[in-house]
């Protein structure tokens, strides 16, 4: 990568039907730190339908060049025509490497676009480091237990980063950079997949996704009805309930709030672990908490050596007391 003036490309998901993807502006920043490294421009790539507003925004985000792909075809995502977009994107800017968030749909299509452009692919990067002059790509593997660094040797190239990885991007008051039209052919495409349904699930409360204190529960709840404890306590806080795997695989709340290694990757401002051993697989979901507080019975229990703060107990006496606590302190 050293040495190639080509731009580093983020790519901006439009989400929600009219918004970024939130993890777009965590990746522009680790992006704006690796153009420093290498004296590159950064471009930002937007694919979908009437985004003229979105692409405005962006432009308070110190991007060199923002292209955008509009079309009927991209309105929603659709792995062909995101492709075929994506491509012919490609072959007007010739980036050196293209960074996307590590989401549902990156998940479909950065491997297409690897594939398409025989291009290196890394998925789901935590970090960057720098070693010799050369960027390293942290990865998180075997289950969390490493962190390996890979250095991507040929160009172009695709990296996704993990959402909550990365401060977002500084918002300037100032806008700046170009926008560029990229006119794509997608109507004559014979699309193989045919998208016949779209469906939004609604889930009641707040999302761990979105949340800045998750209170989670683990198998040491020990019931559906011990969930309404910790949802009592997530209430008082405007808090998020979320949940260790055996909650979820026995029923007693919904798979949406499982955090973990096959669940949420979360980063809230406070993390309460209660009933929660600490398994290296949840641990590799909320691990970059900024407070993790952990309640449980057991003072040997690994999530301790996580903790910032811990109360050894049952959640059944503790959780109450301190929820009956904050509304009184609330009150007055
Ligand atoms: P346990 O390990 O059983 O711990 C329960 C804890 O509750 C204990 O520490 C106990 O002391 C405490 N306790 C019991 N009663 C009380 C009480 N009354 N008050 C206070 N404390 C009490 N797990 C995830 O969480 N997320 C994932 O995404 C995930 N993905 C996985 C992927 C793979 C491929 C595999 C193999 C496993 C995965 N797991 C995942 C499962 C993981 O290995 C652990 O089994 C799981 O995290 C343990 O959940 P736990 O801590 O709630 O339960």
């Amino acid at each position: 990568m050293k040495g190639d003036k080509s731009p580093l490309v983020v790519f901006a998901e439009v989400v929600d039907g009219g918004k970024i993807a939130p993890c777009f502006f965590e990746t522009l920043h680790a992006v704006q730190k690796i153009a420093e490294i290498y004296e590159s421009k950064v471009h930002a790539l937007i694919l979908g339908h009437n985004v003229a507003d979105i692409a405005e925004d962006i432009r308070h985000y110190g991007i060199d060049t923002i292209h955008i792909a509009d079309d009927a075809c991209l309105g929603a995502y659709h792995p062909e025509y995101y492709l075929a977009a994506f491509r012919q994107a490609y072959e007007q800017i010739r980036p050196c490497a293209v960074f996307m968030g590590h989401t549902l749909q990156s998940i479909d299509l950065a491997p297409r676009m690897a594939f398409d452009l025989n291009a290196g692919l890394l998925t789901d990067c935590t970090g960057i480091e720098v070693d010799s002059g050369e960027v390293l790509f942290l990865k998180p593997v075997f289950s969390s237990h490493i962190l390996a660094g890979y250095e991507m040797k040929d160009n172009p190239f695709i990296v996704t980063m993990r959402s909550k990885s990365f401060e977002p991007a500084h918002r300037w008051e100032l806008k700046q950079g170009t926008l560029n039209i990229i006119q794509v052919t997608l109507h004559q495409l014979q699309a193989k997949v045919i998208i016949t349904d779209r469906v939004m699930r609604e889930s009641a409360g707040i999302k761990v996704d979105d949340a800045e204190i998750i209170v989670a529960g683990g198998r040491g709840i020990g019931s559906s009805e011990g969930f309404k404890v910790l949802a009592d306590l997530a209430d008082t806080m405007g808090a998020a309930v979320g949940a260790s795997r055996p909650p979820v695989d026995t029923g007693w709340i919904s798979a949406e709030s499982q955090v973990g290694q096959t669940g949420a990757i979360v980063a809230p401002a406070v993390y309460f672990a209660i009933g929660i051993s600490g398994a290296i697989q949840h641990l590799a979901g909320m691990s970059q908490s900024k407070k993790i507080i952990a309640v449980n019975k057991d003072a040997e229990a690994s999530i301790f050596k996580v903790a910032d703060y811990g109360a050894v107990g049952v959640y059944e006496e503790i959780i109450p007391a301190l929820t009956q606590t904050i509304k009184d302190n609330l009150k007055a």
